[in-house]
């Protein structure tokens, strides 16, 4: 059966591109009912965290990807690296390397001459080590194959082949005893009965060198898939700017783990033109044969056309607790705490079907709704400064005439702004924008008389005179 991991080193937050690999390694397993675990690989001890790791499970947790078992911490299995470097020294597959801080320095300055990549020249490999100089610990290497080839079978790459005499001893065990990350990915997948390695196409050399430390323990190779990178939209490496960011910023930034997905699994992976998926037609549809070879690009606005849809999709009521999910971040500087009051609940859930027909995400949606919530007097944005500042004369006179609406409707303050726009000769939108502008503190907003009768009368003639006296 098949068995995949998700391995994310916690140096850092989930960043999209470790989403999408949890994402395919989730679909492919669920796709053949098999397990996912989840493998924290916090060997490099100056730069692991537990806020990353913390944002780490949490963000897998928003998106849906749930893992089996307990986490492995990799860290935590440094004894068994460490046996498993020391049998390979046993059988001859492996030896100590004296080799000094100097030597390796001037190796690599000779490959800097030539324009290469540093490569140990195995000068340890057949040597005595009773001519180990006295006080120097020694690492162990890997005693690599020197001639011939390494293949990865690669399931998106197809066969990929690299010349032995390319690769060197690599090592395996350093000096303080504590095992390289070649070394511990290939137990650790070994030991956790891995079937599957799905990940980022930046460790295809990796897959080659692993494949060779596999070899010499003659274990079973994994299935390896090496997916391509994401870019920026113009094909560069992916910036902060265009979207490498972690998780949690798209959670802030108000987008849906649906929505995230969906946008997700479209990024080097596609079936047919298919732009929706529910959850199972992803499951269903995913396969590793149609993962893309070139890198996708991240595209920010797909990403909010692909949550505008799944917003319009959501109830309204789940929509708002979705928004309401997100004011311990956002609420405090809009004046709202951390929950919104039953009252203003009920009239943003009516609100809902009219804003959230143009909204792309829920920031977007709370800020729309924003003439429910302001507190007087309001803030007016830059469009509706200039709206009101520009039409302030044309209301002139107005607040008396709508004091005297006994019956507050939306068709009787209809009435009353008609009347008043006719009595100037000016157009119906020469008075309402500059209204809108004065009551909502927006440009746009649902219908102008739908927005007086919900503030209702006390509200909506307080908001005018703050604005026009
Ligand atoms: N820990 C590695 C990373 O975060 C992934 C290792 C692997 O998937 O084999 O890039």
């Amino acid at each position: 059966s098949v068995i995949t991991r998700f391995a994310p080193s916690p140096t850092g937050f989930l960043h999209i591109g470790g989403a999408r690999t949890a994402l395919f390694n989730w679909l492919y397993t669920k796709r053949h009912g098999g397990k996912m675990l989840l493998r924290i690989e916090d060997t490099d001890r100056e730069r692991s965290t537990e806020p990353a790791i913390k944002a780490i499970l949490e963000g897998l947790t928003w998106l849906g990807l749930d893992w089996d078992g307990d986490v492995v911490y990799q860290f935590s299995r440094a004894a068994r690296h460490k046996e498993v470097a020391e049998s390979l020294l046993a059988n001859g597959r492996a030896y100590y390397c004296y080799a000094s801080q100097d030597e390796l320095e001037a190796m690599r300055a000779e490959a800097r001459r030539d324009g290469k990549a540093m490569r140990y020249d195995g000068r340890w490999r057949d040597r005595d080590p009773s001519e180990a100089p006295a006080g120097v610990k020694p690492v162990i290497r890997l005693k690599a194959p020197q001639e011939g080839e390494t293949v990865v079978e690669d399931a998106v790459q197809g066969r990929v082949v690299w010349q032995n005499k390319d690769l060197d001893d690599l090592v395996l065990l350093r000096s303080d005893g504590t095992p390289t990350y070649m070394l511990a990915v290939v137990v650790d997948d070994h030991d956790m009965d891995i079937t599957h390695i799905i990940r980022g196409d930046d460790h295809l050399t990796n897959g080659a060198r692993q494949t060779q430390i596999y070899q010499a323990l003659d274990w079973p190779v994994p299935s390896m898939s090496h997916i391509p990178l994401i870019h920026g939209p113009d094909g560069s490496k992916l910036s902060k700017r265009h979207g490498a960011l972690g998780v949690e910023a798209y959670r802030s930034m108000g987008y849906l783990p649906v929505a995230l997905r969906n946008y997700l699994v479209r990024l080097g992976w596609s079936h047919g033109d298919q732009e929706f998926f529910t959850t199972e037609e992803m499951i269903e549809a995913f396969d590793l044969g149609s993962i893309g070879r070139s890198p996708a690009r991240f595209d920010f606005v797909k990403l909010e056309n692909i949550n505008g849809h799944y917003m319009r999709q959501t109830g309204d009521d789940e929509l708002v607790g979705a928004i309401e999910g997100l004011l311990p971040e956002i609420g405090a500087e809009r004046g709202l705490g951390d929950a919104f009051t039953p009252a203003l609940r009920a009239k943003l859930v009516a609100a809902m079907p009219g804003l959230k027909e143009r909204a792309k995400n829920l920031v977007e949606l709370l800020d729309s709704a924003y003439y429910l919530y302001a507190q007087r007097p309001l803030k007016l944005d830059e469009k509706a400064a200039s709206l009101l500042g520009e039409g302030r004369a044309r209301l002139a006179g107005i607040v008396e005439k709508l004091e005297a609406v006994s019956d507050w409707k939306p068709e009787n303050v209809e009435a009353v702004v008609r009347q008043h726009a006719e009595a100037l000769g000016a157009k119906l939108g020469q008075v309402a924008q500059p209204l809108r502008a004065a009551l909502t503190g927006r440009a746009t907003s649902p219908g102008l008389f739908d927005v007086m009768a919900v503030l209702g009368r006390d509200e909506t003639l307080s908001r005018l005179r703050d604005q026009l006296s």
